[in-house]
């Protein structure tokens, strides 16, 4: 068996980024050194909360943790650049496991716990968004 951890804190944001970013939500058109949102900290890129549906509350009516009861959390620079290196190397990596390419030799028990658990969380964040995106279509 893998041991699975949950991602947690900054990098559950950052999968979340990712994943929109894998949907093509945010960043297609982005370029190294230019940013199509040119966010800054005052005019920062507002990311939809998945974990509260955008609502500020959790299950028991309380602030989401998550986006601080806001529905939204804010990222004030190119969210490619946020998500960072390690996430864009996992999010790339699902992308050659969706063509049946494993990108380590040695099979799915090869990857570390980490990978396994980002291509999770990404991968489930990409189908809410999917999902949300049916819904808004029909
Ligand atoms: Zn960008
Ligand atoms: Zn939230």
């Amino acid at each position: 068996m893998l041991a699975r951890q949950q991602p947690i804190g900054d990098r559950k944001k950052k999968i979340r980024v990712a994943a929109f970013i894998r949907c093509g939500e945010l960043c297609k058109t982005c370029s190294r050194n230019r940013c199509e949102f040119e966010p800054t900290e005052d005019m920062p890129v507002q990311i939809p909360c998945i974990e509260c549906d955008e609502s500020g509350l959790d299950n028991d009516r309380k602030p989401c943790e998550a986006c601080d009861g806001t529905g939204f959390f804010k990222v004030a620079r190119c969210p490619k650049e946020y998500v960072g290196h390690r996430v864009s190397v996992a999010s790339n990596g699902l992308s050659y496991l969706d063509k049946g390419i494993l990108p380590d030799p040695g099979g799915l028990n090869d990857q570390s716990a980490w990978t396994v658990a980002t291509w999770d969380a990404l991968q489930s964040d990409c189908q809410r968004i999917e999902e949300e995106r049916r819904r808004l279509d029909g």
